[in-house]
């Protein structure tokens, strides 16, 4: 019975989430549950203030009668959302919509023992809450995102490539200072979770994210659901072998796509900023270092049509620092349609919620257990 009703509770929530407001009666003609279990739900999701009473709608049908709109209410809790990369760490607060309430950016410092990095995040955390405290008077929840491999079950980070090389285990210690649940994930897959919540995984069932700069990252909604594969070594995009005897990749591998195309490569051709690959990619054309750089997309896009020939999504999602650029974006797309014409117009798409990059994915871990409940 009680998961029958969470079931119920999440799918309600999931529907206005995706669709924004809707009556009673609409939710109850969609999702398929009676009218009164629609009610019965819905009053118990107002007391709790999780859901809102938005205005009314006039019915298309029935006379003009008036039926009254049900909505989210995103600033019912506040989560704190960290993402630890290997150059930088950010901490923000967020509404459970993923707008942001304050966000600060500090080195990630791999030097310190991890416990004590995290222990200062947290108090940075509390210190940035204790600044807002009239605007955000309930926190929830942290979410956590981190490169490389995690345990979501145990919230430890297994292994943070650039990070840290053993296991952490970041929920607990963060748990111990903050006194709230945390929940941790891989950066690339946090980022994809708020996809689905917030952007292009409401439309569509099957994405292929792609996250480039400074290493390359990638995840896969299938059906929906984040495909993470055994070990949650699914979708390691950049460690796809492109070269015979290449270079030794961090993965104990030789030849990955990361060892060509990851910025601190791309920097070696010539040095730039990585929010200025567009800008250095047209300087450098017509000489020996944009044949460098056009090699570096070329392999990119290969490993890319590859993948998407196994995977087939709906569309391809680019997000990163690197992709920031259209021109680059422009130049990957051509050198995909290179190997497949079918690659023009639309497949390829570039994600909507790339300037909230740095702290979306945790805040959306957080809001998905809270709000839907799911793991
Ligand atoms: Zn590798």
């Amino acid at each position: 019975m009680e998961t029958v009703r969470r079931k119920n509770r999440a799918t309600i929530l999931q529907y206005i989430n995706d669709h924004g407001p809707a009556s009673r009666k609409d939710l109850a003609d969609v999702i398929g549950l009676t009218p009164a279990a629609v009610t019965q739900i819905c009053t118990e999701l107002l007391r709790e203030g999780i859901l809102q009473e938005t205005g009314q709608n006039v019915e298309q049908s029935g006379a003009g009668r008036k039926k009254v709109l049900l909505d989210i209410d995103y600033r019912v809790a506040y989560v704190y959302a960290i993402n630890i990369e290997p150059e930088y760490t950010t901490i923000a607060l967020s509404d459970l919509k993923g707008e942001q309430i304050a966000c600060e950016r500090l080195k990630t410092d791999a030097s310190i023992a991890p416990e004590t990095f995290l222990k200062h995040l947290a108090k940075r955390c509390q210190k940035m809450a204790a600044a807002h405290k009239k605007a955000v008077p309930h926190i929830a929840a942290a979410g956590v995102g981190i490169t490389g491999l995690v345990d979501r079950a145990e919230g430890s980070s297994i292994k943070a490539y650039g990070i840290w090389e053993d296991e952490v285990p970041i929920a607990r210690i963060l748990g111990q200072v903050l006194e709230l649940p945390v929940f941790v994930e891989n950066n690339v897959n946090a980022f994809a979770v708020a996809e689905q919540l917030y952007g292009a995984g409401r439309e569509y069932d099957h994405l292929m994210v792609i996250k480039w700069g400074p290493g390359v990252g990638c995840a896969m909604i299938i059906d929906q659901k984040i495909y993470e594969g055994r070990h949650a070594k699914a979708a390691e995009l950049g460690h796809f072998i492109v070269e015979k005897n290449g270079a030794l990749c961090h993965c104990g591998r030789r030849g990955c796509l990361e060892t060509k195309v990851s910025y601190p490569v791309l920097n070696r051709i010539t040095p730039f900023a990585e929010e200025e690959f567009g800008l250095t990619y047209c300087k450098a054309k017509g000489h020996k270092e944009g044949i460098a750089f056009d090699e570096a997309i070329d392999l990119f896009a290969r490993s890319i049509v590859n993948s998407a020939t196994i995977m087939a999504p709906n569309r391809i999602l680019l997000t990163g620092s690197l992709f920031a650029s259209q021109i680059i974006r422009d130049e990957l797309v051509a050198a995909c349609s290179s190997y497949d014409t079918n690659w023009g117009e639309g497949k390829v798409i570039y994600s909507q919620l790339s300037d909230r990059e740095h702290y979306i994915g945790p805040a959306a871990v957080c809001v998905n257990r809270l709000l839907f409940g799911e793991s």
